[in-house]
């Protein structure tokens, strides 16, 4: 079999006539794509599978045992030693050679190096999976809402200076120069916006000192709830973003107040439309995540209804972003005695997908100006 060889400015791609394969400056494994499925390998070296459920269109991710790793890169090895067979120039031979010395070998270290940097990276938004994450909080500061297991394991704590360095120390070492590929920041974990203004900028600040090579023009991105953004003024936020924290990605979730309360998220639907058209007026270019699926049948229309509703009253523009996330049953008691005390259903991926299928119909038919997209859990990946 044939096998097509590039040498990019960033990766290394080999393609055969079924599938790409791609990897890193440093001969890392990043992904495999063919038609319907892929795999990608985070940082920590795990493995996810994903396949498209036809005609549905969904996807089902897996990650990998051990074995099938080993499985996996036996088929890895078997491409590179391929593609070194044919005619390739000296930079191709070069790229090979790096791949074929590291790929299996660093999964290990990789994974006990990523833990000595980073607590658990549990979710990013999907935009943000190239971004350098750098933790200036743990945790979340609320980590109460029903739904949501990303921060259980730790409390919430901002990082003094010392930690912070250390922290940066550790980044620059894990990357090396995989730092060149990374493009923006993203401040973690949870809700990193409700760290205090003067030392969420001074934090800022160091990052860009520790890291010279990111642009100058670097634009930082975090997450935040939305019941904390009045605890800045207007004036603060227009600072925050002037400092270039462009990208704010706020948990909607839902527009229903008896939802609301239900999964214990803080605050009425009107409460979180004013805190996002705040953080709207502040000049942060919004991605809002709401949760489809969550409550299963009996919520649905209702919950569909009331938060479209409130979508269409936020003033966004083309730049902002709705994401649509399919709801995935968390490792959280707090919804199971929920669902088991109202007796709710809880639905299969399929329908899910059906439902969300609607959610984009109808806010495409109410032309709410934000890019409407999905926002898998189960993809994510650092
Ligand atoms: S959904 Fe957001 S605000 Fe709620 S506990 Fe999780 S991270 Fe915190």
């Amino acid at each position: 079999m044939t096998l097509t060889v590039f040498v990019r400015t960033r990766n290394l791609v080999i393609a055969n006539d079924q599938a790409f394969y791609q990897f890193d400056r440093t001969g890392r494994f990043l992904m495999k794509s063919q038609s319907g499925s892929a795999v990608r390998r985070g940082l920590d070296g795990r493995l996810i599978g994903s396949t498209i459920i036809r005609p549905f269109g969904y996807r089902e991710y897996r990650q990998f045992s051990p074995y099938d790793k080993a499985i996996f890169y036996e088929e890895i090895d078997q491409v590179l030693r391929m593609a070194s067979m044919q005619s390739i120039d000296e930079p191709q031979s070069n790229w090979i050679a790096r791949a074929q010395a590291v790929t299996s070998s660093v999964d290990q270290t990789d994974h006990e190096a990523f833990y000595q940097t980073y607590q658990h990276v549990s979710i990013l938004p999907p935009d943000q999976y190239r971004s350098l994450v750098v933790q200036i909080a743990e945790g979340c500061s609320y980590n109460r809402c029903a739904f949501c297991d990303f921060y259980q394991d730790r409390a919430f704590h901002v990082k003094n200076d010392r930690e912070l360095f250390e922290h940066l120390t550790a980044l620059r070492q894990f990357f090396g120069e995989r730092l060149q590929d990374r493009f923006d920041v993203f401040l973690g974990d949870g809700n990193a916006l409700v760290v205090e203004t003067s030392r969420l900028l001074t934090m800022m600040q160091a990052i860009r000192d520790a890291f010279p090579e990111l642009p100058e023009d670097l634009v930082f991105s975090t997450f935040m709830d939305t019941f904390h953004e009045k605890d800045k003024s207007l004036a603060e936020l227009q600072t925050i973003v002037s400092a270039g924290l462009h990208n704010v990605y706020v948990g909607l979730e839902t527009g229903l107040d008896a939802l609301r309360l239900a999964l214990k998220k803080p605050g009425k639907a009107e409460d979180a439309r004013s805190a996002i058209a705040l953080l709207k007026q502040s000049g942060f270019r919004l991605g809002v995540i709401v949760l489809v699926g969550v409550g299963g049948q009996r919520y649905a229309k209702e919950h569909r209804e009331a938060t479209i509703a409130l979508l269409r009253m936020i003033d966004f523009d083309d730049r902002d972003m709705i994401y649509l996330s399919p709801f995935v049953n968390p490792q959280n008691q707090a919804y199971d005695a929920w669902i088991s005390r109202e007796g709710l259903d809880l639905w299969d991926s399929r329908t899910t997908y059906e439902e969300l299928a609607v959610w984009k119909k109808t806010l495409h038919e109410a032309q709410v100006k934000a890019k409407v997209t999905l926002y898998s859990i189960e993809e994510h990946l650092y």
